[in-house]
């Protein structure tokens, strides 16, 4: 079940101060998860970032810089966001230990991302909108913002204990049709799903082009939280091929 761990892919969106970037590295390194890739980090490589990285330094060295959230989860089949805050509940809300679970679960079907936020503002809900779910660390309510790398440090900790103890429940979508597993779809074909509902739902004046994101946004959701296998991916695409051609 370790080798699990090598299949977790820790994000860290916008991070301001390489410091952060480098403690996260070492507490990743320590839980024997380390894959790392940063989106568009402020300053990076950086000598604060090595510092604080105390040995973790092959793992910087192997980061992958990306330009934004899409790109660093593309071939994801399930991805977590962290807040301290969560406004919307339309996607499930975990603890750590629940979401290490799933996430070590779904890991034997492809790579899955914990996704983790600015230092000063977290998410953006266009981020949070790429989640399968959410992960709250349970904190004292009036003072629930953890530093970045002590949430990595916490969320990797969970990840390790699932490990070890052998924890992984069965994928949280796309369950065994039969003898051959149906596998998850990555999130670059929940995208392509999402931008073919973007163009049919126009094409019937379903929706507002100029409006499209309410709409859109509950849909995310809703087919996010689902958890499609790529066949059913490809189902409801064909669907809507239909649909656009109105027969
Ligand atoms: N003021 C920001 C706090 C960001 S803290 C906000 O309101 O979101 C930086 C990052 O650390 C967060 O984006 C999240 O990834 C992580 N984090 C901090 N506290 C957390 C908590 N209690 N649970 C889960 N993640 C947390």
């Amino acid at each position: 079940m370790e080798e699990r761990l090598g299949r977790v892919r820790v994000v860290l969106v916008g991070t301001t101060h390489p410091g952060n970037i480098g403690s996260a590295a070492r507490a990743m390194k320590a839980m024997g998860v380390t894959d790392l890739v940063l989106v568009a980090p402020e300053r990076f490589p950086h000598a604060d970032a090595t510092a604080l990285a105390s040995g973790a330094d092959d793992l910087l060295a192997g980061a992958r810089v990306v330009e934004d959230l899409a790109a660093a989860i593309r071939d994801c089949v399930w991805v977590v966001g962290t807040s301290a805050r969560l406004r919307t509940h339309s996607v499930p809300v975990l603890g750590p230990a629940d979401a290490a679970g799933q996430a070590l679960g779904n890991a034997a079907e492809g790579p899955v991302a914990l996704v983790f936020g600015r230092e000063h503002s977290g998410l953006t809900n266009a981020e949070l909108d790429h989640c399968n779910a959410f992960v709250q660390i349970p904190t004292v309510p009036d003072f629930s913002s953890l530093n970045l790398a002590g949430s990595v440090q916490v969320m990797t900790y969970a990840l390790r204990m699932a490990a070890l103890n052998g924890e992984a429940p069965a994928l949280s979508g796309a369950e065994p049709t039969g003898v051959e597993r149906d596998p998850p779809a990555t999130q670059a074909e929940m995208e392509g799903l999402f931008r073919h509902f973007e163009q049919a739902l126009t094409t019937i004046d379903v929706l507002d082009p100029d409006n499209p994101r309410h709409l859109m946004r509950r849909l995310r959701h809703l087919y996010l939280r689902a958890g499609l296998s790529a066949s059913e991916v490809r189902m409801l695409r064909g669907i809507l091929t239909h649909t656009e051609r109105g027969r």
